[in-house]
């Protein structure tokens, strides 16, 4: 029998050891490990890629909204729209700040948020819409701008799962006011531990997110506001360095491999993902739907198949918001009881997908 990972790290990073080698002894030679040239440069190439003036590296995802957030002075008695069926993180940014998530159903065709519904979710507390571009393809984001044009209303994009993407023509990440993202290993841009990055075209946010992250301070020890310890190290950026050099061929693998499965998978009794015109998305996920999803993944796992869930528990159902009493959210919970993500790595080779569809029509 046959094994395939649903993704494994090491042999993506074996491909480009010699890479990392020496960006790991280039700045372990330097003796500067934090807030250096690497950032300094990883920001500028980052920038560049997603079409953004600016890109300010930080800890990790949740804090790139987190930062965003304080940046934008949302706080208790904000309500920020996003949707019912993502990541936590994309809440817990929200709750961080005290201000109240307001989830928004997806369209059960893309499972992104459905622009359509947002208008009605609206109050006079709202703030902020925070669409995420959720399996690597970008949300509606015209519709969205639109509404928060005309509400007055600040438009943030969750683009942790979306390095590369674009929607009509231009890149995610650079399509609302600004971007918080993930460089988490098993996003499509990982790092080797934990990264996030703000991107956004407002030089007077990006100056805000910058001081946030370094505990409040524009000058060394002076601090006007209280901020963060939010950076993202030098080590991390040498090696994104690295990895964005190659992340469009990456992404194009991901490509090929998802019109792969999808071209083998016609006409299978299962939901397969739906590409709208828009959209170029980067794949960081291959989602399909089965009212007998479980069962599914059992059988996948006894043929050595390994898929995951994304995700079995929408964020109003978890136990830290249980006291929101939020319920009505049914499209959120059916396809968290329906979605199955399947093998998805750059690395896998079309011998593996064929194997993976094989056991799967079985
Ligand atoms: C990964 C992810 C985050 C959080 O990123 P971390 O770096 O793990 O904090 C936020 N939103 C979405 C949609 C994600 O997939």
């Amino acid at each position: 029998m046959k094994s395939v990972p649903f993704l494994d790290l090491g042999k993506l990073h074996s491909s480009i050891r010699g890479e990392l080698d020496a960006a790991y002894h280039r700045v372990m030679d330097s003796g500067n490990y934090i807030m250096g040239p690497e950032l300094e440069a990883f920001e500028a190439e980052f920038a560049r890629y997603s079409e953004v003036k600016h890109c300010i590296g930080v800890g990790n995802g949740l804090e790139a909204l987190h930062l965003l957030l304080r940046a934008y002075d949302i706080g208790p008695g904000d309500e920020v729209i996003v949707p019912s069926n993502t990541f936590i993180a994309t809440w817990l940014a929200v709750s961080e700040c005290g201000a109240t998530p307001i989830p928004v159903e997806p369209d059960s065709v893309t499972h992104n948020i459905d622009p359509a519904l947002i208008g009605a979710a609206i109050t006079s507390r709202t703030r902020v819409i925070m669409p995420v571009h959720l399996y690597g393809q970008p949300a509606d984001m015209d519709p969205i701008n639109a509404l928060a044009a005309k509400h007055g209303l600040i438009v943030i994009e969750d683009a942790a799962q979306a390095q590369g993407a674009r929607y009509k023509g231009r890149r995610a990440g650079s399509l609302g006011h600004a971007a918080g993202t993930s460089f988490y290993p098993g996003k499509n841009l990982g790092a080797l531990g934990d990264g996030g990055a703000v991107l956004t075209n407002d030089d007077k946010i990006a100056e805000k997110v910058r001081q946030l992250r370094n505990y409040g301070s524009k000058v060394k020890y002076q601090h006007d506001i209280a901020g963060y310890n939010s950076r993202l190290d030098e080590m991390q950026a040498a090696f994104l360095r690295v990895k964005l050099s190659v992340l469009d061929q990456w992404n194009a693998r991901r490509r090929e491999i998802a019109q792969l499965y999808t071209r083998l998978l016609a006409g299978a009794d299962i939901g397969l993902p739906a590409v709208p015109n828009y959209a170029e998305p980067v794949w960081h996920l291959y989602v399909v739907r089965s009212k007998q999803r479980d069962a599914l993944r059992a059988h996948l796992e006894r043929q050595g198949v390994s898929t995951v869930i994304h995700y079995p528990t929408p964020p109003h159902q978890q136990g830290c918001y249980r006291s929101l009493g939020l319920d009505g959210l049914p499209v959120a919970e059916v396809l968290a009881n329906e979605v199955l993500s399947l093998p998805m790595s750059p690395m896998l080779t079309d011998e593996e997908i064929r194997y993976v569809v094989a056991q799967l029509r079985a």
